[in-house]
């Protein structure tokens, strides 16, 4: 018996992952051909189910990538006129720093503690920013953006396209896809599926800027995945499998709504615990930062590898910290793919610290 992994990607799959395949297996799709019609009608379903269960805009193109990190150069390649300007406080927000700096050199960074929230007031991002890349769910430090954040820096720099890394909340939580033109995604975190595959959602805007813009040539300039896309297919062979299981996925699932406040009754949990415990402390003690499909918890080294064997032997497999904060805290998925069980049994386990 595997254990059960509460770890924030790859993480937990769904346990419908199996009659999934079964059923891709049964209907010929593991061998589909992406030109075919049985493919663009999955492509078709599945932009049709982002719409519907998570409530993405209708003028919204769904694309698939390989990952989020492809995503990172996909968008200075292709979305970028002068230069991007990146705010983050963790390791994720700074690879996708990394890419795009060495993809344009022009972009910028304003690197924030895990604790602060941006404060939109004092920012001040140089005119010829054209992209605000911003990480909303930081992965590696727990923390988020909300989404009220989000909007008071749209209105605030109302002429800037905000690129926005969802990897690890989207399909978790309410996100206002309204508020920015560039989202993205990776299946392995809230979606509950095996990695190999990206999600790029562009709104008309973006559309029109990639066209303007008019980058081609590579193998992922977005104009060349745009123009496949519009007769929903891709650009290369791909992971035809992932994209049938993303599709199924949303299928099940109920809307984002729903699995919102379950998320959130969830990490309210979880957070009473870690308060009450005298032994547990939060990775991020500002609760205006803290993420909510990923919870950060801090302590002594000896503590973080003693707390971390304790659930290995119960079966459980704990996150582990990330990057700096590896060996002084772990981080629990809290993904909707965890059923109710096995959360009250990781539940059962905080609570004897
Ligand atoms: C996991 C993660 C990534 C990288 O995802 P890949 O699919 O491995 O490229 C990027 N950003 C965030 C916030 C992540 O959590």
């Amino acid at each position: 018996m595997a254990k059960i992994t509460f770890a924030p990607g790859p993480s937990k799959v769904y346990d419908a992952v199996p009659a999934y395949f079964q059923d891709a297996y049964t209907q010929g799709i593991l061998s589909a051909n992406h030109r075919s019609g049985q493919f663009m009608d999955i492509y078709r379903d599945t932009e049709r189910l982002f719409k519907e269960k998570l409530a993405v805009p209708e003028d919204y193109r769904l694309l698939f990538t390989s990952s989020a990190t492809e995503n990172w150069e996909i968008i200075t390649q292709s979305l970028v006129t002068h230069s991007s300007y990146h705010i983050y406080s963790g390791s994720f927000g700074k690879k996708w720093f990394g890419f795009a700096q060495h993809i344009n050199p022009a972009a910028q960074a304003m690197v924030l503690d895990k604790n602060r929230e941006i404060d939109v007031d004092s920012l001040n991002i140089p005119t010829d920013a054209d992209v605000l890349a911003i990480t909303q769910n930081e992965t590696s430090n727990a923390t988020q953006v909300k989404n009220s954040v989000l909007e008071s820096l749209v209105s605030a720099y109302p002429d800037k396209m905000l690129a926005v890394d969802t990897t690890s909340s989207m399909a978790g939580i309410y996100l206002d896809f309204s508020l920015a033109d560039i989202w993205y995604a990776s299946v392995q975190k809230c979606f509950g599926l095996p990695a190999g595959l990206g999600v790029l959602l562009l709104s008309s805007k973006a559309v029109e800027k990639v066209a303007t813009i008019g980058e081609h040539g590579k193998y992922n300039s977005l104009s060349f995945m745009l123009e496949n896309a519009d007769n929903y297919q891709t650009h290369y062979t791909p992971n035809v499998l992932g994209i049938y299981f993303l599709k199924r996925v949303l299928e099940d699932m109920p809307s984002i709504k729903h699995v919102h406040e379950k998320t959130e009754s969830r990490m309210q949990e979880l957070e009473r615990l870690v308060s009450a415990s005298a032994s547990l402390d939060f990775l991020v003690s500002n609760e205006a930062c803290r993420s909510r499909t990923v919870l950060g918890v801090s302590g002594t080294e000896g503590f973080i590898k003693e707390i971390k064997k304790a659930a290995d032997d119960q079966g459980m497999t704990l996150g582990g910290g990330y990057g700096p904060l590896k060996p002084t805290s772990f981080r629990i998925a809290n993904f909707p793919a965890i059923t109710d069980a096995e959360f009250d049994r990781l539940v059962s386990f905080l609570k004897s610290y």
